[in-house]
């Protein structure tokens, strides 16, 4: 199979395995002939296993397009500059060495410098590095929440953030999302009702998996409520820079109950883990300490090939450049073949990201896959609400001359 489908439907099948915590588990012992300790036979709804994954596993997935996973082109990773850049970082040995937990000083500066504003300097000692920002969502969690504490996060939300939010014991309480981001109305009804959040996820900038910008009106009263029933603010923000317009992103008012967490997997490469988070520096103490008991550190020699690569800024701000105009002609073509083959489809227009959302469109993805298509069923992303009938729909990776195909197909299973 194409690594990268494989890829692709391995993220649906985490998906799932993520949000299915309802379904059946198969037991380890069903898996494997082998005699797993019994502690792992304990059913645990925390580790559920995945109906659709079985599902895709079945499927004949080179006949496929997927428009499931949420993967930068591969074209679009830099992959000779990539090359490159290791050869000349692996020159000075230090890049093969163990290295501080917070992460690469060079890199922390890099980071620094491309997240200060004018009004709001970013301090390079306010950072720690990750291992991509899904650990950095994990090391946050486990370090400023106990079992039992409930986090507000948008509803239908990111899967990955559900994955580890269960996993730590989390209760999820799951806060709308329109056009404007996470309503700060119906979290602070939520609050009243008694919620009493420990923590609050959002994606400001194009959410996963709705495509919503959080305003900026909205962006300050969340940081309000935060400060005011102290609670932290996790605003997790991958897809910052990939504005098709190049409108600059939303960002939360600075405040130590906010968190900011980032990555370089859909500007750079996902497959380096590079990842950062930026807090206050009390949070910053524990969430190092969580890092050294978790790995360490993050690879210092992919460290160092961001930081090389962001510090050429003529190179690094054409990039960024390119990646806006290629995921921009993505989604129009995407929005076109939309239009043209499921015209009953409510959609939500993205002005940036990977990803686009249907509502009011029944289709079920086993009858998708036979058809040829896949994407990730409304459902899988839903906390509270019921999203049967919507869908993500992914251009990023998917090649454009089949997005028209990938319809069509969508089309003669849709209601
Ligand atoms: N947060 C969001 C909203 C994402 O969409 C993703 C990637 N799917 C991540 C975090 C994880 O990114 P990383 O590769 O940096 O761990």
């Amino acid at each position: 199979m194409d690594r990268q489908l494989q890829a692709t439907l391995g993220e649906v099948a985490r998906d799932h395995t993520a949000t299915d915590h309802h379904a059946s588990p198969m037991s380890l012992a069903a898996r494997s002939n082998g005699h797993p300790s019994p502690n792992l036979l304990t059913r645990d709804d925390r580790w559920s296993a995945s109906v659709i994954r079985d599902l895709l596993v079945h499927a004949r997935a080179e006949d496929i397009i997927s428009l499931a996973g949420g993967l930068p082109a591969t074209e679009m990773l830099p992959a000779e500059r990539l090359s490159a850049t290791a050869a000349q970082v692996l020159l000075d040995p230090s890049a093969a060495q163990y290295g501080p937990s917070a992460g690469e000083p060079a890199l922390r500066e890099a980071l620094a410098l491309d997240l200060s504003r004018p009004e709001e300097p970013v301090d390079p000692n306010d950072l720690v590095i990750t291992t991509g920002s899904q650990q950095a969502l994990d090391l946050v969690v486990r370090s400023l929440s106990r079992p039992g504490d409930t986090v507000c996060i948008e509803d239908p939300g990111y899967i990955g953030a559900v994955q580890t939010m269960r996993a730590s014991q989390m209760h999820l309480h799951g806060v709308p999302v329109d056009a404007e981001g996470m309503s700060i109305d119906a979290l602070e009804a939520a609050i009243a009702d008694g919620a009493a959040p420990q923590l609050c996820y959002v994606n400001p900038n194009f959410q996963n998996p709705t495509g919503a910008v959080l305003s900026p009106e909205r962006a300050t009263r969340l940081v309000e409520l935060a400060e005011r029933h102290e609670f932290f603010v996790i605003a997790d923000d991958p897809y910052r820079a990939l504005s098709f317009s190049g409108a600059a992103p939303v960002d939360l008012p600075p405040s130590p109950h906010v968190i900011r967490l980032g990555s370089m997997s859909k500007t750079l490469s996902p497959g380096l883990r590079v990842g950062w988070l930026h807090a206050h520096p009390d949070v910053i103490e524990r969430v190092t300490l969580a890092k050294q008991g978790a790995d360490l550190h993050t690879p210092t020699l992919n460290q160092l090939i961001v930081a090389s690569l962001m510090s050429d800024t003529p190179w690094w701000n054409a990039h960024l450049a390119s990646l806006r105009a290629s995921y921009g002609q993505r989604r129009d073509v995407l929005l076109h073949a939309v239009r043209t083959h499921l015209p009953q489809a409510t959609v939500r227009v993205p002005e940036g990201g990977f990803f686009l959302w249907l509502d009011d469109l029944g289709v079920d993805l086993a009858a998708a896959l036979d058809a040829g298509v896949a994407f990730v069923p409304g459902h899988a992303f839903a906390i509270n609400s019921d999203l049967s009938l919507s869908a993500r729909l992914s251009f990023s990776s998917a090649p454009l001359d089949q997005i028209d195909t990938a319809l069509r197909r969508l089309a003669t299973v849709a209601s």
